[in-house]
């Protein structure tokens, strides 16, 4: 069974400006372009939930929200804020699976499908928010379900703080009442037309013969009916936001001697080391970079037949592939050393329960 878990950050960058001024909390919060008492111009980023009391809503131009709640607490962007939260978030998300995928600033997909229940699958969203709370203070929202379309739409449904879990029987008595433009990719145009078509809810989509879709709307018409049924096999693009971990250091003075370069790998090690362990990141493949004097650079691989973390293997490897380098006559100008292959370590899986 497969199994997506969309999470979203809940108004994030207010949430992030909340955070880090307390006093503010609780009051209606807008980040955006200055409104200039009202003449400023662009719009609003994000605001919180207060200030969508008042009808406020993202990418509202910024003089109407201050019509709006002229009160309200009107905040510049902070991006440094956001991208540093933004990392320490998806760092936390990232551990619950190998399949990760960052889709924006305070979205992830993940697939649990190693959860095998929507039981454990719970239980990892509630992991996540709790973990999320606890070490940065942040709430989001998550949705769960069969694909990354499902579980957007869930991750929506109950917002700030949610859970909402949509098991395949229950796709399409979730998606049927929607308007149609709760679909991906169906703009206010597109939903426009539907409208003129008498086409309201999905489930109208979902009894729309194909043709009629294909003739309206080309080849998206088929992807729209695929959806309206809950159906979307969009898999989860994984990247490694980290490939490798490394450092470089070169010598004041060009050298062959074994000693010398040995005390240098030797303080380049912790700090790759540090740097694994801080991520929680295993590596498989070491590589060791020699430049001569000559600014000649090559390099020599090691790959291991397991993912590690050990520091003593690391060494071993840089020592031997060292005493390689330096069967060459040439000084070395500098030397470096990286962990490429890494792939993080614990993996959290569902707590098992025992049952009798
Ligand atoms: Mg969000």
């Amino acid at each position: 069974m497969r199994i997506i878990l969309h999470v979203d950050m809940d108004c994030f960058f207010a949430q992030c400006e909340e955070r880090e001024r307390p006093q503010i909390k609780g009051k209606p919060v807008v980040v955006g372009a200055d409104p200039k008492n009202g003449a400023g111009r662009g719009v609003v980023s994000t605001c919180n939930y207060e200030a969508r009391a008042f009808g406020i809503k993202s990418a509202m131009p910024i003089s109407a929200a201050w019509k709006r709640c002229p009160n309200a607490i009107f905040l510049p962007h902070n991006f440094e804020l956001y991208s540093s939260a933004s990392r320490a978030v998806m760092a936390i998300f990232r551990k619950y699976s190998h399949k990760f995928e960052q889709v924006s600033i305070d979205e992830a997909y993940l697939d649990i499908s190693h959860a095998e229940s929507h039981d454990a699958a719970r239980k990892i969203a509630l992991a996540i928010k709790a973990e999320a709370l606890e070490k940065e203070k942040l709430t989001c929202s998550i949705g769960i379900g069969p694909n990354k379309l499902v579980a957007k739409i869930a991750a929506g449904e109950r917002k700030p703080n949610g859970l909402t879990i949509i098991p395949a029987e229950e796709v399409e008595p979730f998606l049927f009442p929607k308007k149609a433009g709760a679909l991906f990719g169906i703009g206010i145009k597109t939903e426009q037309r539907l409208n003129e078509l008498g086409i309201m809810t999905v489930q109208d989509i979902a009894n729309t013969p194909e043709e009629v879709l294909a003739e309206n709307f080309g080849s998206f018409g088929y992807s729209m009916l695929a959806m309206a049924h809950g159906n979307d096999d969009r898999e989860i693009v994984q990247e490694w936001i980290t490939k490798s971990i490394g450092r470089q250091i070169t010598f004041e003075h060009d050298t062959r001697d074994e000693r010398k370069i040995m005390d240098v790998i030797d303080s380049i090690i912790p700090e790759i080391y540090r740097e694994l362990r801080s991520q929680d990141f295993t590596y498989k493949t070491l590589v060791l970079k020699v430049r001569y004097s000559d600014f000649e650079t090559h390099t020599k691989n090691k790959t291991l037949p397991h993912h590690t973390n050990n520091i003593k293997a690391l060494r071993l490897m840089a020592q031997e592939n060292l005493a390689r380098f330096l069967m060459d006559k040439r000084k070395i100008r500098l030397i470096g050393m990286s962990v490429h292959n890494l792939r993080e370590k614990h993996i959290k899986q569902p707590q098992q329960t025992l049952t009798i």
